[in-house]
C-alpha cells in the first residue's frame, strides 16, 4: 500500500493527529479522503451486503455476494458486477457503499472505498423501557427508515435479546455496535440493496431527532410565553 497523501484540510488534521472522528462530525466537516478513515479508524471493519442472488437448488434464491447486471451492447451482451459494502469501528460508527465494475474484486474495492467516504455517527443508547441499564447496547428510539419500496421499522430491545432481524442486517448492526434490535419490514425485501439503504434511512433519522425534538420544545415553550403574556 502507498503512503497516504492527505489533499484536503481535513485529511491534513487528520494525518498530523489534529482532529477525531468525534470532532469531524461536531463540526460538521464532510470526509472527502479515504485515506482519513484509514488513519482514524486503523481497525476498521467492513462486510459485503449480498445482493445478488441466482435461482438455487428445489426453487428458493441463493444469495451471492455481488449482483451482475447485463446490457446490450452492439457487439452482444456486456456484464457489470454490482457490489455493496458496509464498513465502520464495531462501536458506534458505519458508512454504506455501493459500486459497479467489470471484475469482482474491483466493485467490491471502489464499494469499500465509498463506504469509508459515507461514514457518520450511530447513535445508541437503551432506549428499551422494559430494559433501563442506560448503557448504549440498543438505539435510542423506535425508528422508521424508507429506500424505495422497502420499509424497516427498528425497535429498542432490552439488553440479551440479541438482533432479531435478518442476516444481511445483522452484518449492518454489528458493525455500527448495536447488540440488541427488534425490527418489522415492510415491502418487498427481495432487494436487499433497498434494505440495506433502508437502515441507514433509519439512522440518520435517529441522529437527527435530538436537534428536532430540541427545536420542537422551544417552540413550544416560546408559544408558552406569547400565552402569558
Ligand atoms: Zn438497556
Amino acid at each position: 500500500m502507498s503512503e497516504w497523501i492527505p489533499r484536503t484540510e481535513l485529511g491534513k488534521l487528520a494525518a498530523k493527529g489534529e482532529i477525531t472522528l468525534d470532532g469531524i462530525f461536531t463540526q460538521g466537516k464532510k470526509i472527502k479522503e479515504a485515506g482519513i478513515i484509514d488513519t482514524l479508524i486503523p481497525n476498521l471493519q467492513t462486510d459485503i451486503i449480498f445482493i445478488g442472488g441466482s435461482p438455487g437448488k428445489g426453487g428458493g434464491i441463493m444469495r451471492t455476494p455481488t449482483r451482475r447486471t447485463a446490457r446490450m451492447h452492439r457487439s452482444g451482451r456486456r456484464y457489470r458486477t454490482q457490489a455493496m459494502v458496509i464498513a465502520g469501528n464495531g462501536d458506534g460508527y458505519i458508512g454504506i457503499g455501493m459500486s459497479e465494475s467489470v471484475e469482482n474484486r474491483k466493485a467490491i474495492e471502489k464499494a469499500t472505498e465509498a463506504a469509508k467516504l459515507n461514514i457518520m455517527p450511530v447513535r445508541r443508547g437503551c432506549g428499551s423501557w422494559e430494559c433501563a441499564c442506560g448503557e448504549p447496547h440498543t438505539i435510542p428510539y423506535e425508528v422508521e427508515g424508507k429506500a424505495g419500496s422497502v420499509r424497516v421499522k427498528l425497535i429498542p430491545a432490552p439488553k440479551g435479546i440479541g438482533l432479531c432481524i435478518n442476516d444481511e442486517a445483522k452484518k449492518v448492526m454489528r458493525i455500527a455496535g448495536i447488540k440488541d434490535i427488534w425490527s418489522k419490514c415492510y415491502g418487498s425485501s427481495k432487494t436487499r440493496n433497498n434494505y440495506a439503504l433502508a437502515l441507514f434511512d433509519a439512522f440518520r433519522k435517529i441522529n437527527k431527532m435530538r436537534t428536532e425534538a430540541k427545536k420542537n420544545h422551544d417552540e413550544v415553550e416560546e408559544e408558552n410565553t406569547e400565552v402569558e403574556m
